[in-house]
């Protein structure tokens, strides 16, 4: 049983799938989608393409993943661990599940089939599915951090559009030789909260009890921003 750091979302949906739903958006409806994506307070999106090893792996026959991203508020990040803190990120994750039924909807009205991915869905790894956009790595904190910053939530939308701009290679692969030599998350960690293999033990680490951010705090991908640590990286490599 994974444990849960948020409580059940409601079902939102206003509209129901298409019967016949489009596979082909056209670049003036991807921008509009994602003018509406930003105008509901995401900050960006990515895009996953499901191979069929990844979905015989999962069980699962999603194929063409939308990933909505949003920065998690600065200020409870920064807040210290207490139940206080975990209501106020449950409550912005709430926030940001509702505007995700609201831009599946927006989808569905055009014609194209979406669905949520449940974030509390056993059934499939989120950060499996996300790590498929090679638009994303895995940190030596077990964070999934996209480029525009290592506080970022996200939900998934499995639609019916097979052209989005699929990314092919990941370009931040170079995180885990920096973070090789790093390992402030690890060494900071209140709990002893990883494993000598480095992997997170969930029952130990405080996140989702109390809102521990610690090494996310310490992080220097949260302090100085993906591009400043690259740019440091790149001069000495
Ligand atoms: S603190 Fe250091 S080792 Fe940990 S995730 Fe950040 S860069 Fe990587
Ligand atoms: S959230 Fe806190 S307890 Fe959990 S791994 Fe990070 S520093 Fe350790």
């Amino acid at each position: 049983m994974r444990i849960r750091y948020h409580q059940p979302i409601p079902n939102f949906y206003n509209f129901e799938n298409p019967t016949s739903p489009l596979n082909s958006i056209s670049d003036v409806f991807l921008n509009e989608l994602k003018q509406f994506i930003l105008d509901n307070g995401f900050i960006g999106v990515s895009y996953s393409k499901l191979s069929d090893d990844f979905k015989k792996e999962w069980d699962i026959d999603w194929d063409n993943i939308l990933i909505l991203k949003y920065v998690m508020s600065d200020e409870i990040i920064k807040m210290n661990p207490s139940k206080e803190k975990t209501k106020l990120e449950d409550m912005e994750f709430q926030e940001f599940a509702h505007k995700t039924f609201e831009i599946a909807d927006f989808l569905r009205k055009n014609n194209f089939k979406a669905d949520l991915i449940h974030p509390l869905d056993d059934r499939v790894s989120l950060r499996s599915i996300a790590m498929q956009s090679n638009d994303c790595i895995i940190t030596r904190s077990n964070m999934c951090m996209f480029k525009e910053g290592l506080n970022l939530g996200f939900f998934m939308i499995d639609t019916s559009i097979e052209n989005f701009p699929f990314k092919k290679e990941n370009d931040m692969l170079w995180v885990k030789d920096f973070c090789s030599t790093c390992g402030v998350c690890i060494d900071r960690c209140p709990e002893n909260a990883f494993d000598d293999d480095e992997k997170i033990k969930r029952k130990v680490c405080t996140a989702h009890k109390e809102g521990c951010s610690k090494c996310v705090l310490l992080c220097p991908f949260f302090k100085r921003g993906y591009d400043k640590v690259k740019r440091r990286y790149d001069r000495k490599n």
